[in-house]
């Protein structure tokens, strides 16, 4: 008799713990924004697929004069910052707008699996959906306004303008993507984008050196005219934080055609942080990762965003609190 309550109890937990695992997941534990900061507007811009050694590892800067030499010193620059998951194009964009590192498809074909900092910001701001926008070169990172979460902030999704004309387009050229982009700022005022530029990882691919370098060197020019023209527009001048980052590097030497392995070359990208609430000149030196800029984004706008596998970069900021963050 005790032998048959036994297993019956045993079944039970067996039981509970399935219908457990049924459920959907509970939400997720969100992390609240510490402080408020001056930035009104995140403007984030992915340079795909350049190498540290061929941007900020090269001490004259060759092919990055502008971000060097004129925007540096007016922010913030992060010499140890990786990507810590897959070194594709789709996981580290993934990466840097969910927190998370996630295996997915890099062709477009599969979604994130949470949602990202543009649900959790259109949320929480209650705005309409041309306050957040996506504007990339390659049309698959479309699939970035995108979630399988069912979860009710799944349907807060951005605008998004990519590729020649959205997801099975095909890319398009950078200075396309940089004109559209001051035609939607001009025209919708977002507070909350990201721009992706592809030509460095395009002409790399193509195995053609050259054009590589010749891409690093265009990407360079574009961030600076983007970002001196939004220093020109009033709902942007002196309240936007422009974060300039990499979805991944490439391999080292003459592998430089290809990444997407755990290699430090494919690991190690650039981090240039400008902005109201950023140190001017100064370097950072706690290292840092990809994961960490979608709740940095979320403490700078002031949403809340979950924990998920990174955490808001504070140290990267300004030391004094402009405003206490009321208890
Ligand atoms: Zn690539
Ligand atoms: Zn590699």
């Amino acid at each position: 008799m005790n032998r048959l309550r036994f297993q019956l109890l045993f079944l039970l937990i067996i039981c509970a713990f399935f219908l457990e695992g049924c459920q959907p997941s509970s939400p997720a534990a969100m992390r609240e924004p510490s402080r408020t900061y001056a930035a009104q507007n995140v403007v984030l811009v992915v340079i795909d697929g350049v190498r540290y050694s061929d941007s900020w590892g090269d001490s004259a800067y060759t092919n990055i004069p502008f971000m060097a030499k004129q925007l540096a010193p007016q922010g913030l620059f992060h010499p140890a910052f990786y990507n810590q998951g897959v070194t594709l194009t789709m996981p580290g964009h993934v990466a840097l707008t969910t927190g998370k590192y996630q295996r997915l498809s890099n062709r477009g074909s599969e979604l994130p699996l949470y949602p990202s900092i543009f649900h959790y910001y259109r949320q929480h701001s209650k705005t309409a959906a041309t306050d957040a926008w996506l504007i990339t070169s390659k049309d698959k990172l479309e699939v970035l306004g995108k979630t399988y979460s069912q979860e009710e902030v799944a349907t807060f999704s951005p605008s998004s303008n990519c590729g020649v004309n959205g997801l099975g387009s095909g890319y398009r050229a950078d200075e396309e993507t940089l004109k559209i982009a001051k035609q939607i700022f001009q025209e919708h005022t977002p507070r909350l984008s990201l721009i992706n530029l592809h030509e460095p990882d395009t002409e790399a691919h193509r195995g053609n050196w050259d054009g590589y370098l010749a891409a690093i060197k265009k990407s360079d020019r574009l961030v600076h005219d983007l970002w001196n023209w939004l220093q020109q527009h009033p709902h942007y001048r002196n309240n936007t934080t422009f974060i300039i980052t990499n979805d991944h590097g490439r391999h080292p030497g003459r592998r430089f055609t290809d990444h997407g392995d755990g290699c430090e070359s494919c690991r190690h990208i650039s981090l240039l942080m400008l902005g109201p609430d950023v140190p001017p000149g100064s370097r950072a030196k706690k290292p840092r990762t990809q994961a960490d800029v979608a709740a940095t984004v979320a403490e700078l706008l002031g949403f809340p965003f979950p924990k998920r596998d990174g955490e808001p970069m504070l140290e990267l900021f300004k030391e004094e609190p402009l405003v206490e963050k009321a208890k």
